[in-house]
Protein backbone atom coordinates (compact mmCIF):
# COMPACT_ATOMS: atom_id res chain seq x y z
CA UNK A 1 0.00 0.00 0.00
CA UNK A 2 1.04 3.75 -1.30
CA UNK A 3 1.40 6.12 2.30
CA UNK A 4 -0.62 9.19 1.76
CA UNK A 5 1.22 10.74 4.59
CA UNK A 6 5.16 9.59 4.71
CA UNK A 7 7.04 10.82 8.07
CA UNK A 8 10.73 10.08 7.93
CA UNK A 9 13.41 10.82 11.05
CA UNK A 10 11.48 13.86 12.20
CA UNK A 11 12.55 16.05 14.63
CA UNK A 12 11.44 19.21 16.12
CA UNK A 13 13.55 21.11 18.99
CA UNK A 14 11.89 24.91 19.71
CA UNK A 15 14.03 27.68 20.36
CA UNK A 16 13.89 27.12 24.00
CA UNK A 17 16.01 24.22 23.67
CA UNK A 18 12.89 21.87 24.17
CA UNK A 19 12.95 18.78 21.90
CA UNK A 20 9.18 18.12 21.39
CA UNK A 21 10.05 15.43 18.61
CA UNK A 22 12.87 13.02 18.78
CA UNK A 23 12.83 11.09 15.65
CA UNK A 24 9.20 10.05 14.20
CA UNK A 25 9.19 7.41 11.74
CA UNK A 26 4.90 6.86 10.60
CA UNK A 27 2.99 6.13 7.24
CA UNK A 28 -0.25 6.83 6.77
CA UNK A 29 -2.69 4.84 4.55
CA UNK A 30 -5.49 6.16 2.40
CA UNK A 31 -8.68 6.39 3.76
CA UNK A 32 -7.55 5.41 7.58
CA UNK A 33 -8.29 6.60 10.48
CA UNK A 34 -5.23 7.38 12.97
CA UNK A 35 -5.92 8.38 16.38
CA UNK A 36 -2.52 9.75 18.26
CA UNK A 37 -2.77 9.03 21.70
CA UNK A 38 -0.99 10.83 24.35
CA UNK A 39 -0.45 13.23 27.48
CA UNK A 40 -0.40 16.75 27.70
CA UNK A 41 2.57 18.04 26.34
CA UNK A 42 3.82 14.30 24.48
CA UNK A 43 4.21 16.35 21.17
CA UNK A 44 1.05 15.32 19.44
CA UNK A 45 0.08 19.04 17.96
CA UNK A 46 3.77 19.34 17.21
CA UNK A 47 3.46 16.49 14.96
CA UNK A 48 0.39 17.25 13.32
CA UNK A 49 2.01 21.09 12.61
CA UNK A 50 5.00 19.62 11.55
CA UNK A 51 2.91 16.94 9.04
CA UNK A 52 1.07 20.08 7.69
CA UNK A 53 3.83 22.37 7.49
CA UNK A 54 3.07 25.04 10.16
CA UNK A 55 5.76 23.65 12.01
CA UNK A 56 9.30 23.73 10.73
CA UNK A 57 11.25 20.36 11.76
CA UNK A 58 14.55 20.54 13.14
CA UNK A 59 15.29 17.38 10.94
CA UNK A 60 13.70 14.73 9.04
CA UNK A 61 11.24 15.11 6.31
CA UNK A 62 7.48 14.87 5.54
CA UNK A 63 5.49 14.01 2.09
CA UNK A 64 1.77 14.13 1.50
CA UNK A 65 0.61 12.33 -1.68
CA UNK A 66 4.49 12.24 -2.23
CA UNK A 67 5.06 16.35 -1.94
CA UNK A 68 7.49 17.22 0.75
CA UNK A 69 5.76 19.78 3.32
CA UNK A 70 8.85 22.13 3.33
CA UNK A 71 9.85 22.43 -0.29
CA UNK A 72 6.62 21.61 -2.50
CA UNK A 73 4.52 23.47 0.13
CA UNK A 74 1.50 24.56 -1.73
CA UNK A 75 1.20 21.62 -3.51
CA UNK A 76 1.22 19.60 -0.31
CA UNK A 77 -1.09 22.38 1.71
CA UNK A 78 -3.84 22.16 -1.04
CA UNK A 79 -4.33 18.45 -0.16
CA UNK A 80 -4.90 19.12 3.63
CA UNK A 81 -7.47 20.39 5.40
CA UNK A 82 -6.62 21.36 9.23
CA UNK A 83 -9.55 21.52 12.54
CA UNK A 84 -7.62 23.56 14.94
CA UNK A 85 -8.44 23.24 18.68
CA UNK A 86 -8.99 26.83 18.99
CA UNK A 87 -11.99 28.55 17.42
CA UNK A 88 -10.18 30.58 13.83
CA UNK A 89 -12.80 32.26 12.11
CA UNK A 90 -14.09 35.89 12.16
CA UNK A 91 -16.95 35.82 14.54
CA UNK A 92 -18.95 38.26 12.46
CA UNK A 93 -18.92 36.33 9.39
CA UNK A 94 -22.01 33.91 8.37
CA UNK A 95 -21.40 30.47 8.15
CA UNK A 96 -21.67 30.00 4.17
CA UNK A 97 -18.91 33.22 3.90
CA UNK A 98 -17.05 31.26 5.99
CA UNK A 99 -16.71 28.40 3.66
CA UNK A 100 -16.64 30.05 0.96
CA UNK A 101 -13.71 32.22 1.88
CA UNK A 102 -12.12 29.13 2.91
CA UNK A 103 -12.47 27.62 -0.40
CA UNK A 104 -11.31 30.52 -2.74
CA UNK A 105 -8.04 30.53 -0.23
CA UNK A 106 -7.00 27.67 -2.86
CA UNK A 107 -7.70 29.01 -5.79
CA UNK A 108 -10.85 26.50 -6.07
CA UNK A 109 -13.55 27.55 -8.65
CA UNK A 110 -17.04 28.30 -6.73
CA UNK A 111 -18.78 25.02 -5.96
CA UNK A 112 -22.01 26.16 -4.08
CA UNK A 113 -23.45 22.29 -4.27
CA UNK A 114 -20.25 20.97 -2.79
CA UNK A 115 -20.56 23.33 -0.17
CA UNK A 116 -24.44 22.41 0.61
CA UNK A 117 -23.13 18.66 0.80
CA UNK A 118 -20.74 19.40 3.21
CA UNK A 119 -23.05 22.10 5.55
CA UNK A 120 -25.89 19.27 5.16
CA UNK A 121 -23.29 16.61 5.91
CA UNK A 122 -22.59 18.38 9.47
CA UNK A 123 -26.30 19.53 9.88
CA UNK A 124 -25.06 22.93 9.54
CA UNK A 125 -27.24 23.77 6.11
CA UNK A 126 -29.82 25.52 8.27
CA UNK A 127 -27.43 27.94 9.92
CA UNK A 128 -25.77 29.05 6.62
CA UNK A 129 -26.36 32.77 6.84
CA UNK A 130 -26.23 32.76 11.32
CA UNK A 131 -23.28 34.47 12.01
CA UNK A 132 -20.61 32.39 13.82
CA UNK A 133 -20.58 34.51 17.13
CA UNK A 134 -24.24 33.57 17.40
CA UNK A 135 -23.58 29.65 17.22
CA UNK A 136 -23.70 27.58 19.58
CA UNK A 137 -20.25 25.93 20.88
CA UNK A 138 -20.88 22.61 19.40
CA UNK A 139 -22.19 24.31 15.94
CA UNK A 140 -18.50 26.67 16.36
CA UNK A 141 -16.75 23.25 16.42
CA UNK A 142 -18.51 21.49 13.34
CA UNK A 143 -17.85 24.81 11.06
CA UNK A 144 -14.30 24.36 12.26
CA UNK A 145 -14.93 21.37 10.37
CA UNK A 146 -16.82 22.62 7.15
CA UNK A 147 -14.12 25.50 6.50
CA UNK A 148 -11.58 22.88 6.50
CA UNK A 149 -13.02 20.88 4.21
CA UNK A 150 -14.29 23.70 1.85
CA UNK A 151 -11.19 23.22 -0.09
CA UNK A 152 -12.03 19.20 -0.98
CA UNK A 153 -8.87 17.86 0.82
CA UNK A 154 -8.23 14.04 1.09
CA UNK A 155 -6.60 14.28 3.85
CA UNK A 156 -8.09 16.09 7.49
CA UNK A 157 -6.32 16.43 10.70
CA UNK A 158 -8.61 16.94 13.81
CA UNK A 159 -6.14 18.44 16.48
CA UNK A 160 -8.25 17.46 19.98
CA UNK A 161 -11.90 17.95 18.52
CA UNK A 162 -13.50 16.94 21.50
CA UNK A 163 -11.33 18.54 24.20
CA UNK A 164 -13.85 20.16 26.59
CA UNK A 165 -17.22 19.21 24.66
CA UNK A 166 -20.13 17.57 26.43
CA UNK A 167 -20.90 14.26 26.13
CA UNK A 168 -23.43 14.52 23.38
CA UNK A 169 -20.64 16.50 21.23
CA UNK A 170 -18.33 13.88 21.88
CA UNK A 171 -21.00 11.39 20.19
CA UNK A 172 -21.57 13.61 17.68
CA UNK A 173 -18.03 14.16 16.63
CA UNK A 174 -17.30 10.41 16.46
CA UNK A 175 -20.27 10.20 14.14
CA UNK A 176 -19.21 12.98 11.75
CA UNK A 177 -15.41 11.40 11.33
CA UNK A 178 -17.09 7.99 10.55
CA UNK A 179 -19.09 10.09 8.19
CA UNK A 180 -16.20 11.36 6.75
CA UNK A 181 -14.24 8.07 6.02
CA UNK A 182 -17.22 6.60 4.52
CA UNK A 183 -16.40 9.59 1.69
CA UNK A 184 -12.84 8.03 1.46
CA UNK A 185 -11.46 10.83 3.60
CA UNK A 186 -8.02 9.96 5.24
CA UNK A 187 -8.36 10.98 8.95
CA UNK A 188 -5.45 11.97 11.47
CA UNK A 189 -7.20 13.16 14.96
CA UNK A 190 -5.11 13.88 18.03
CA UNK A 191 -6.80 12.66 21.40
CA UNK A 192 -5.76 12.06 25.08
CA UNK A 193 -8.85 9.61 25.45
CA UNK A 194 -8.23 5.51 24.70
CA UNK A 195 -11.91 5.12 24.29
CA UNK A 196 -11.81 7.96 22.07
CA UNK A 197 -9.12 6.49 19.62
CA UNK A 198 -10.30 2.80 20.25
CA UNK A 199 -14.39 4.28 18.80
CA UNK A 200 -12.70 6.10 15.96
CA UNK A 201 -9.64 4.97 14.54
CA UNK A 202 -8.65 2.16 12.63
CA UNK A 203 -4.82 2.58 13.82
CA UNK A 204 -3.66 3.67 17.03
CA UNK A 205 0.03 5.78 17.34
CA UNK A 206 0.95 6.25 21.15
CA UNK A 207 3.51 9.48 22.05
CA UNK A 208 4.96 9.90 24.73
CA UNK A 209 7.63 12.38 25.29
CA UNK A 210 8.06 13.31 21.65
CA UNK A 211 8.81 10.04 20.64
CA UNK A 212 6.31 7.32 18.83
CA UNK A 213 6.48 4.60 21.19
CA UNK A 214 4.06 2.63 19.44
CA UNK A 215 1.49 2.40 16.32
CA UNK A 216 -0.73 -0.70 15.92
CA UNK A 217 -4.01 -1.69 14.34
CA UNK A 218 -6.81 -0.85 17.00
CA UNK A 219 -7.95 -4.93 17.20
CA UNK A 220 -4.69 -6.26 18.04
CA UNK A 221 -3.46 -3.12 20.23
CA UNK A 222 -7.06 -3.66 22.44
CA UNK A 223 -6.67 -7.27 22.71
CA UNK A 224 -2.35 -6.41 24.27
CA UNK A 225 -4.37 -4.09 26.60
CA UNK A 226 -7.35 -5.94 27.76
CA UNK A 227 -8.56 -5.25 31.21
CA UNK A 228 -5.67 -3.14 31.79
CA UNK A 229 -7.12 -0.87 29.07
CA UNK A 230 -9.27 0.18 31.98
CA UNK A 231 -6.92 1.72 34.33
CA UNK A 232 -4.58 2.80 31.58
CA UNK A 233 -3.84 6.60 33.02
CA UNK A 234 -2.92 8.63 30.30
CA UNK A 235 -3.28 12.12 30.99
P1 LIG B 1 -1.60 18.90 24.43
O1 LIG B 1 -2.30 17.59 24.55
O2 LIG B 1 -1.50 19.63 25.72
O3 LIG B 1 -2.10 19.75 23.29
P2 LIG B 1 0.62 17.99 22.78
O4 LIG B 1 0.85 16.51 22.88
O5 LIG B 1 -0.14 18.45 21.60
O6 LIG B 1 -0.05 18.53 24.12
P3 LIG B 1 2.63 19.88 21.97
O7 LIG B 1 1.69 21.03 22.01
O8 LIG B 1 3.09 19.37 20.68
O9 LIG B 1 2.05 18.66 22.84
O10 LIG B 1 3.88 20.29 22.87
C1 LIG B 1 5.01 19.42 23.01
C2 LIG B 1 6.04 20.12 23.90
O11 LIG B 1 6.61 21.22 23.16
C3 LIG B 1 5.46 20.71 25.17
O12 LIG B 1 6.42 20.56 26.20
C4 LIG B 1 5.25 22.17 24.84
O13 LIG B 1 5.38 22.97 25.99
C5 LIG B 1 6.40 22.43 23.86
N1 LIG B 1 6.06 23.46 22.89
C6 LIG B 1 4.99 23.47 22.05
N2 LIG B 1 4.99 24.57 21.27
C7 LIG B 1 6.08 25.28 21.63
C8 LIG B 1 6.66 26.52 21.19
N3 LIG B 1 6.09 27.23 20.21
N4 LIG B 1 7.80 26.93 21.77
C9 LIG B 1 8.39 26.21 22.75
N5 LIG B 1 7.92 25.03 23.22
C10 LIG B 1 6.78 24.57 22.66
Amino acid sequence: MQPVISVRGLTKTYASGHQALKGIDLDIGRGEILALLGPNGAGKTTLIGAICGIVRPTSGTATVDGHDIVRDYRAARSRIGLVPQELTTDAFETVWATVKFSRGLFGRPPDPAYLEKVLRALSLWDKRDSRIMALSGGMKRRVLIAKALAHEPEILFLDEPTAGVDVELRHDMWNIVRGLRERGTTIILTTHYIEEAEEMADRIGVIHRGELVLVEEKAALMRKLGSKRLTLQLQ
